[in-house]
């Protein structure tokens, strides 16, 4: 999956080129994992963290498994709000989903739909 939207990325990173500075991900501090996946490096590496909350994968802007990630993470917080799905996602991921994406991913929750139609 991230090979498909950050081919070029992992490519330059695996050759240890410099990223494009233009480019939206270059200020995330990104570094290849030992399985080739791109991970945020965080600057505080709180010892109670496992390896996915201390060094999140990136996750694309459009893609299914983004959109799956997100809508686990609802079910997971028994369907909570955009703010909160968010903030679960993003302690394993890093995702370029803006705030709107994720509301529009939510909104088409059968069960949220459901609650709120009643
Ligand atoms: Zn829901």
């Amino acid at each position: 999956m991230q090979r498909k939207y950050f081919s070029k990325e992992t490519l330059d990173l695996s050759q240890r080129k410099f990223l494009n500075k233009t480019l939206k991900i270059y200020s995330l501090n990104l570094e290849l994992d030992m399985h080739g996946l791109l991970r945020l490096e965080r600057r505080f590496h709180f010892s109670d963290l496992d390896v996915g909350e201390k060094h999140p994968r990136l996750l694309p802007n459009k893609d299914r498994y983004s959109e799956l990630a997100i809508l686990h993470a609802h079910n997971k917080l028994f369907h909570a709000g955009v703010e909160a799905t968010l903030a679960q996602v993003r302690e394993r991921f890093w995702n370029l989903i803006g705030r709107q994406c994720a509301k529009s991913i939510l909104n088409e929750c059968f069960l949220c739909k459901k609650i709120h139609r009643s």
